[in-house]
């Protein structure tokens, strides 16, 4: 079997088969915008399923929240957005293109890290290693200014300062803000975790390779509150927990998997690293573990003149806990999963998920529109009780499961004239494309053993 080695074929799949649409694409889009169609919705629910399972109910003393998208603006005064998040842009006078200094170096020399970089070094670099522009060719470039990447808004009917508010870039905000109220109504001791799923905003102006890098995104996030002795064993249980995610629970391949630490570390954090796959257009970060250090609870408790202290009932002491944060971005996961299980077999297009995160599990078949379809729809309308399923009565059935190899459902039930008269079918299993006749009272049972 042959992987794919270019992200057209994934887009194109994607587009023709309803997991992924150009945003707006009736109005020629809006750039790095995508909408999910029925097929990407429910892969990406059981992305996020198995991560909150994994990541909150039944990690040991983590919770749940649901934060608002909007916030007030001090706390993006607080967490260094207003002043620092911003991205190092250079414009090409040839060609008037707009570029990432630090992206533009890492493309051309993959095994560097320009992530932190300032703007001279960024621009010395870029002229000493005579990097052109990737669009016209020229090397004619301005100076390198910060662009800030948050979408701003203002609440009410005044346009100033003060009306001034934010699309959150980050989800993680809302889970150190309200870290004092989930202690408290919860009763909860350290160590313990929050864990929140939602959409983020930034305003990326370069191009974004598909789904990988897009202005409106979903992340799920876990903050660990722990002792600071304890921070960088849970720093590399929060690393292990990671890979297992991916490799275990999600089947990603570990050789297209690595961790990479990052070079230079902000001045609070003890470590940190990101989890990147490898995409057809390259290694790229999936996922960051980060050792945060005080830093995010004791900038709320400055500025908001609250405390952010955990009271320890056994020693008595009162301390601003130290934090451990997993960050994952579903887009991006999202398109690891497809990248590695899209596989051509022969004449075959087979995308080999697990089965517990194929869109569909089941597809029903029957052979016979006429004198099959009333049975078949029995069998799907039962089916539908335990699994999610689709049903396909058109075209021959060979063709049938072709387009089922190529959206990834794992088992196909075929019902034909001997189900009439001993109430068996066929189930035809995707990546073998063996065939075995089932009871059909037994179907639930055996395919929920194979999944
Ligand atoms: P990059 O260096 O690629 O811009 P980042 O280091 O800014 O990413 P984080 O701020 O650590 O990313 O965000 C955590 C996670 O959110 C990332 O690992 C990624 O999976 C996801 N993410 C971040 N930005 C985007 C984006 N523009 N589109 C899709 N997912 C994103």
């Amino acid at each position: 079997m042959k992987k794919t080695e270019n992200i057209n074929t994934i887009i194109n799949l994607c587009k023709t088969r309803g997991f992924i649409f150009a945003g707006s694409d009736i109005y020629d889009g809006l750039a790095n915008t995508w909408d999910y169609g029925p097929l990407g919705v429910e892969l990406k629910n059981k992305i996020k399923q198995l991560w909150w399972k994994e990541f909150v109910l039944e990690n040991h003393n983590s919770v749940g929240i649901d934060g608002g998208i909007l916030m007030n603006r001090n706390v993006w005064v607080a967490s260094g957005h207003v002043s620092g998040f911003s991205d190092p842009l250079m414009d090409c006078r040839g060609c008037k293109s707009r570029l990432r200094a630090d992206k533009l170096i890492e493309e051309k020399f993959p095994d560097v890290s320009a992530d932190g970089w300032d703007n001279q070094r960024l621009l010395d670099y870029v002229n000493q290693h005579d990097i052109k522009c990737p669009v016209c060719g020229k090397r004619d470039w301005t100076d390198i200014r910060q662009f800030n990447l948050m979408f701003e808004t203002y609440r009410g009917v005044t346009k100033d300062n003060s009306a001034q508010i934010f699309l959150r870039p980050e989800t993680a905000q809302s889970e150190y803000i309200n870290f004092i109220n989930v202690q408290r109504a919860m009763r909860l001791k350290i160590p313990f975790g929050i864990g929140q799923i939602g959409k983020a905003f930034r305003n990326e102006i370069t191009p974004g390779n598909f789904i990988f890098r897009t202005i409106e995104f979903e992340q799920m996030e876990h903050q660990l509150f722990c002792k600071d002795e304890d921070a960088l064993r849970e720093y590399q249980n929060y690393k292990q927990k990671t890979l297992a995610f991916y490799t275990q629970t999600l089947g990603i391949s570990p050789e297209n998997l690595r961790f990479r630490d990052h070079e230079k570390l902000v001045f609070y954090a003890k470590a940190a690293c990101d989890a990147e796959y490898l995409f057809p257009f390259g290694w790229g970060e999936i996922n960051g573990t980060h050792h945060r250090g005080i830093h995010d609870l004791s900038s709320h408790q400055k500025l908001s003149g609250k405390s952010m202290e955990y009271f320890d009932p056994i020693t008595n002491q009162k301390f601003i806990p130290t934090v451990i944060e997993s960050s994952h971005g579903v887009d991006r996961i999202f398109l690891a999963l497809l990248c590695d299980a899209y596989h051509i077999d022969g004449d075959r297009t087979v995308l080999k998920l697990k089965p517990s995160l194929a869109p569909y599990t089941v597809c029903v078949l029957p052979l016979q529109k006429k004198d099959l379809s009333e049975t078949a729809e029995k069998i799907f309308r039962n089916l539908q009780k335990h699994f999610s399923v689709s049903y396909d009565e058109s075209g021959s059935i060979g063709k049938r499961y072709f387009r089922q190899d190529e959206i990834g459902t794992p088992f196909c039930v075929t019902i034909d004239y001997d189900t009439l008269k001993d109430g068996t079918v066929t189930v035809r299993e995707r990546d073998t494309t063996e065939q075995t006749r089932i009871k059909i009272a037994d179907l639930p049972k055996y395919i929920t053993d194979k999944q």
